[in-house]
This record gives structure tokens, C-alpha cells and sequence, in this order.
């Protein structure tokens, strides 16, 4: 891989990787199950009994908060917003007269003062509605300024914004731009500070901004002059608060999308901002780890969304499965359609256990969430699309139809067409599926990188390879060979369990499997793992598989005590199923095709298989479909360069 980004003025791989890693959390702020999960250690008692936070008197200002929003819900239109592309006004000033711009914003401030879980309950039933609605509600407060206030603002700075906050100011999260999209090192808007250092000024541009074209108040990531550490220059990345009537800012462009038609997203023109010190969030060089911070708890959002989400599809999938005969039989009783309605249940079941058990996590406090919330995240947008995609296929030619047009012929306006559109970009933003599986695969070694990397690092001193070598004599011998006993190979155990009782002893087996693997494949590649993806996210797909069984049972056994025994028959047949994704996974761990796969992707990028792209009409502006058998000059070069034995 080129060390060198292709574009001089991008970021070269080493220095995104520097970026990343200095803005990365180095310590652990608490225990994680998925953490020791990596390791091959089951602790099943950080996340068993499922954590419940009872507070009465917020439970009751919850559910008088969730009553009032689903009696708007009820009402609202949403396929006229997703016509329209817009959200009126009224439904806006009516979300703003309930609270739900200041869900999480303590009572002091004005706000509604609900726990992070039924903020995320709030945001799921939302999202069972209107995506565009959710959008605008979430973005403000997952991301927008009222999760880093919190997190970090200071006394004043809270006092300032969040009574605003709470009444409806509405705001945005900007760290996105056109070169800067999952690499931060990338990012070129910058904020240079005045001479008596009280202001700062900000230019730039930023991208996608979700609510940006609606916003009063941003967080605004820029990059302040460079930090000298050990003698070299390191960027740094600071965040601000910006007033959107600030002189010099400016909406450009309003993004429209394939869904959420009606999200207020936007590209933001910030010129000659001057900005007051006091608006700088946290600290000076502290905005990447602020907005990496933000998002480990932010988003825990969206893997309560995708389970509210899924749960409209189920209900929309049962319903019709019902009612819809072909070939003499409800299309439910048919083999194909049947096993795709059990799975559905089951894995929204799963979904809805990964969100509760990750929000009660972060709830309870003094537990470290960063794995557990990415898994989520990652974990739950893709089972989520997956439900859509069924739901629609179940649906048939209905399912591809929009709502109106199947009102405008009489039938009943079930908008899956547009609840697919909208799922879509769950699977990007706030971290994109992939760069999720590096984020989780990164922190999943942690461990072994702390104790053993110096041994491997070129940079490291002789004196650094002497302490690593005595770190790892101390922790290796032990560790490995604790990881082949453990309580899954003894009969009985887990029986608090029941039924579900053989599901976590295999669990703990495969988890003690995982924590093995991963070391032999640290041992196989050395420091060249982090280059190898496609085994890497084998990996971290056991490991979320893994956390998903065992949140599964976990959420079952609770709801059995609460004497709810069809959980346990969902739960049960997730992890029937889970189970053979995890075989497949670790049979095909060092992928005998890989090599090929990528040989193949590398001939791709050289237009080597350009033929291939022949008698089309090309749809991508700007670059013409190859004409002739000859292909592009990227073709010959390859070729020219296979011929004198460079290739
Ligand atoms: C509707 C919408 C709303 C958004 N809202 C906001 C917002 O409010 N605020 C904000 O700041 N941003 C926002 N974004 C931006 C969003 O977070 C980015 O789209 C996302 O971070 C991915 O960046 P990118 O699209 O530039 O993809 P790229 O970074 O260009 O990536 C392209 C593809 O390559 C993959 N990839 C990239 N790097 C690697 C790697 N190292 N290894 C493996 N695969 C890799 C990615 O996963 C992706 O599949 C929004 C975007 C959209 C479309």
C-alpha cells in the first residue's frame, strides 16, 4: 500500500493513522464485556442481570413525554414530508413545545431530563414513523450540541446554551468535508487565533451537515496551528461553538438524498468566522477526541432506531403474510416466506436486546461503552437493512410501490419504499460499516498491542523492547493457556438459564476460541494484521455475533422472570442461527481466497477488466465508458508494465 496518498495535498496513511490514533481514548475508563470478549475471556457478570436503572419519577416524566409524542406521531404526514421534501414549520414548533429538542437536557436547564434510554426509546418510536423527523431530532441531540455540551462544557458555557437548547434551538454537527469523510487527517477548515488570543477565525466549508440548513447553533471541528510532539510538527483539531448568524456563515447547497427526503442537510460556508475564545469547546487540539467521544455515545441512537424501525417491518411483514393468498395459502405458511417472518422476529428481538443492553450499560455508569456502542451501531444498522430489504421482498411489487401511488388505487398506503430509502444511510454515517470493523478491530487488540508492540515497532528503543519482552514472559503463558478451560465445557453450567443455558455454554467455548485465533493470527502476520482486513473483520463479526447471542439470552432471561416465555423462543433461534454464522466465520478465518480477491481488486483499480464495462452507456459524468476492445490508458499501462516484469 502507498504510503504516500495519491493526492500531495491528502494526508499521506501515516499520518491519518497518527491522527486516529492520537485522538483515540488510550485509557479504558472502565470494565467492557466485549473488550475481555476479544481477549477470550467471558465475563458474563459485567452485563448479567441486565442492567435496569429504576428511577419513578423519571420513568413517570417519561412516559407522559413518550404518550404526547406518540399522539403527534399519530398525526403527522409523513409521505407528504417525504413529497414535499420538507417538514413544515408547525410540526417543528410542535416538537419544540413538547421538548423533544431538549430530551436529555437536565430539568434545571429547562429541558425534559430523561435518561440516555428513554431518549433512545423516544428516538426508536420516532424512527418507526418518519426518518427524516428522526433525523432532525437526532442529530441535534445525539450529535448536535447538547452531547458535547454535556459531556464537556463548561459551567458557563451550559448556563449559555442549554435553556436555549431545550426551548428549540436547533443544532448541528459539523466535522465532514469533501476530502475529509471517514479521514479526519483530511480536514482543511481551519481557526487561527487573533494576537490577544480572545478570538479565533474560522474558513472553510463543511459537508452534509445535517441540520445544518436549519441550525442556530454548530460544533464546529477546524484545525488550529500544529502541536510539536517528540519534535515533529501534529495536527491538531479543535472544536468551537458557532452562531449560525455569526457574520461569514453561510448555507451553499441544500443536499437532497435517496431517503430521508426531508433531512435539513446542507453545505456550510464558514468565511472570515471570528469566533470567541470562550465558544471553544473542551480544549485547544481537543476537538477529533471530542467528536470521537461524542459519537461513542452518540451512537447508541441509531441501534435503538434500527430495532424501532424493525418492529414497524415486522409488523407490516406478519400483517401481510396474513392476509395476502397466493397458491391457495396465506404467502406465511409458504416455506420461503415463513423462514424469512421467523428470523425477522428473531433478529429484532436481538436488535432491540443489543440497543437496551448497551444503553443500560452506559446508564449504570463506571463501565467502559466504546466496543459495545460500535458493535451496535455496526451490528444493527446492517441487521436492520437486512429487515427492510425482506419486509419489501415480502411485500412483493407492493413493496416497491410508494405509498401514494397504492392509496391513489385504493389500497392501503404502507410506505416500505420509502422506510428502505431511508434505512440506507444508516449503514454510513455516523461511522460507516467498515470503518466501524476498524475502529472495533482496533480496540479489540488493544491489549496485546499494549504489551507486546514494542517488541515489533521499529521506533521503539532498545530499552521499551526490553520492559515489552518482560511484559509479555509475564502475561502470554498464563493467558493462553487459560483460554483452552473454561465453565462452557462443564455440564450444568448457566442453568439460571434454562433452555437457554447450552447457547451461553457454547458461547464462552467460542469466545475462549476467539481470544485464541486472534492471537495466532497476531503471531502469523505480526504488525502486517492491521493491513489484512478481510481476516480482521471475520473477527470482529464473531465478536459482535458473540455479544448479540449472549445480549439476546441475557434480555430473555430477564423477560422470563417478568413472566414472558415467548422471549426465549426468539432467543433461542437467534442464537440457533448466530451459531452457524460464527462457524462460518471461523472455518474461512485466513480466507483461502483472499489473496485472490485482492490480486483481482488491484487488477480492477488498474482497468485491467475494463472489457468488461463494454456495450453500456455510462452514467458517470466526466468519465466516458471505454470505447474500444483497447480499453483506457490505465489498461495499457498495466499491461505495458506486466511486460517489463514490473507488474
Ligand atoms: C445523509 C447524510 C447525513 C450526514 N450527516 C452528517 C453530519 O451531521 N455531520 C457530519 O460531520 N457528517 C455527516 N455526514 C457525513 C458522514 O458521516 C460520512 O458520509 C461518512 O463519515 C463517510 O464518509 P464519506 O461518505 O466521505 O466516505 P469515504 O470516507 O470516502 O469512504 C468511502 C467508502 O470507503 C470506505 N473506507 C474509507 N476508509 C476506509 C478504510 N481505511 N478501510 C476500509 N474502508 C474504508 C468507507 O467505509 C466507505 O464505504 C452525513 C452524510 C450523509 C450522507
Amino acid at each position: 500500500m502507498a504510503e504516500q496518498a495519491a493526492n500531495p495535498g491528502l494526508a499521506s496513511e501515516k499520518e491519518a493513522r497518527d491522527v486516529a490514533e492520537a485522538a483515540r481514548e488510550a485509557e479504558w475508563s472502565g470494565p467492557s464485556f466485549v473488550r475481555d470478549l476479544f481477549l477470550g475471556r467471558f465475563n458474563l457478570d459485567l452485563i448479567h442481570p441486565h442492567p435496569v436503572v429504576v428511577d419513578a419519577a423519571e420513568q413517570a416524566r417519561a412516559d407522559a413525554f413518550l404518550a404526547k409524542l406518540r399522539a403527534f406521531l399519530e398525526r403527522v404526514d409523513s409521505d407528504m414530508i417525504d413529497r414535499t421534501g420538507d417538514i413544515p414549520e408547525a410540526y417543528v414548533q410542535e416538537l419544540r413545545e413538547m421538548g423533544a429538542f431538549g430530551i436529555k437536557i437536565p430539568l434545571e436547564y429547562g429541558g425534559v431530563g430523561l435518561s440516555y434510554a428513554n431518549y433512545t426509546r423516544a428516538i426508536a418510536m420516532v424512527t418507526s414513523k418518519d426518518g427524516s423527523l428522526a433525523a432532525l431530532l437526532s442529530a441535534h441531540q445525539s450529535i448536535g450540541l447538547p452531547q458535547p455540551l454535556k459531556l464537556f462544557g463548561t459551567a458557563e458555557q451550559k448556563q449559555r446554551y442549554f435553556p436555549r437548547l431545550a426551548k428549540g434551538a436547533i443544532s448541528a454537527f459539523a466535522l465532514t468535508e469533501v476530502d475529509a469523510g471517514s479521514d479526519p487527517a483530511n480536514l482543511r477548515t481551519s481557526a487561527t487565533p487573533s494576537e490577544d488570543g480572545k478570538f479565533w477565525t474560522i474558513n472553510g466549508e463543511k459537508l452534509w451537515c445535517t441540520n445544518g440548513t436549519r441550525a442556530e447553533l454548530f460544533v464546529v471541528m477546524a484545525r488550529t496551528p500544529d502541536a510539536v510532539v517528540k519534535g515533529k510538527p501534529r495536527k491538531q483539531i479543535t472544536a468551537f461553538i458557532v452562531e449560525a448568524d455569526m457574520p461569514g456563515v453561510e448555507v451553499v447547497h441544500r443536499c437532497r438524498f435517496m431517503g430521508l427526503k426531508a433531512i435539513e442537510n446542507g453545505v456550510i460556508r464558514f468565511t472570515n468566522v471570528r469566533v470567541p475564545s470562550e465558544n471553544i469547546l473542551w480544549g485547544e487540539g481537543k476537538g477529533l477526541k471530542l467528536a470521537l467521544t461524542t459519537l461513542n455515545t452518540g451512537r447508541l441512537t441509531l441501534p435503538a432506531s434500527c430495532a424501532g424501525g424493525g418492529k414497524a417491518m415486522l409488523q407490516v411483514a406478519r400483517t401481510w403474510s396474513n392476509e395476502r393468498v397466493q397458491w391457495g395459502q396465506p404467502i406465511g405458511k409458504h416455506e420461503a416466506i415463513a423462514q424469512k417472518l421467523a428470523l425477522m422476529a428473531a433478529n429484532t428481538f436481538a436488535m432491540e436486546a443489543v440497543a437496551e443492553l448497551t444503553v443500560g450499560l452506559a446508564e449504570r455508569g463506571k463501565y467502559d461503552i466504546r466496543l459495545e456502542a460500535a458493535i451496535a451501531k455496526m451490528w444493527n444498522t446492517e441487521m436492520g437493512w437486512r429487515i427492510v430489504d425482506d419486509t419489501l421482498q415480502i411485500r412483493g411489487g407492493r413493496g416497491y410501490e410508494t405509498a401514494d401511488s397504492l392509496r391513489g388505487r385504493g389500497e392501503p398506503g404502507i410506505p416500505v419504499e420509502r422506510a428502505m430509502r431511508d434505512a440506507r444511510i444508516n449503514l454510513i454515517f455516523e461511522g460507516s460499516s467498515e470503518i466501524m470493523r476498524l475502529f472495533i478491530a482496533r480496540e479489540a487488540v488493544d491489549h496485546h498491542f499494549k504489551t507486546a508492540f514494542a517488541l515489533v515497532d521499529k521506533d521503539s528503543t532498545r530499552q521499551e523492547k526490553l520492559s515489552a519482552l518482560g511484559r509479555v514472559a509475564k502475561f502470554y503463558p498464563g493467558w493462553y493457556l487459560a483460554r483452552w478451560f473454561g465453565r462452557g465445557t462443564m455440564p450444568g453450567s448457566y442453568s439460571e438459564f434454562g433452555a437457554l443455558a447450552g447457547h451461553l455454554r457454547w458461547a464462552e467455548r467460542h469466545t475462549r476460541h476467539l481470544g485464541r485465533i486472534l492471537f495466532h493470527a497476531m503471531v502469523r502476520f505480526g504488525p502486517k494484521l492491521e493491513r489484512r482486513q478481510m481476516v480482521l473483520f471475520r473477527g470482529v463479526d464473531i465478536g459482535a455475533d458473540l455479544f448479540a447471542m449472549t445480549a439476546t439470552c441475557v434480555r430473555a432471561q430477564m423477560l422470563a422472570r417478568q413472566g414472558n416465555r415467548e422471549a426465549t423462543e426468539l432467543a433461542d433461534l437467534f442464537c440457533r442461527e448466530a451459531r452457524q454464522r460464527i462457524e462460518t466465520n471461523f472455518s474461512r478465518f485466513y480466507g483461502e481466497n483472499d489473496s485472490a480477491i485482492y490480486r483481482v481488486s488491484q487488477q480492477v483499480l488498474a482497468g485491467q477488466h475494463e472489457w468488461l464495462e463494454q456495450g453500456i452507456v455510462g452514467i458517470m459524468e466526466d468519465h466516458p465508458a471505454p470505447s474500444g476492445r483497447e480499453g483506457s490508458r490505465a489498461t495499457k499501462e498495466l499491461r505495458e508494465a506486466e511486460g517489463a516484469g514490473v507488474g
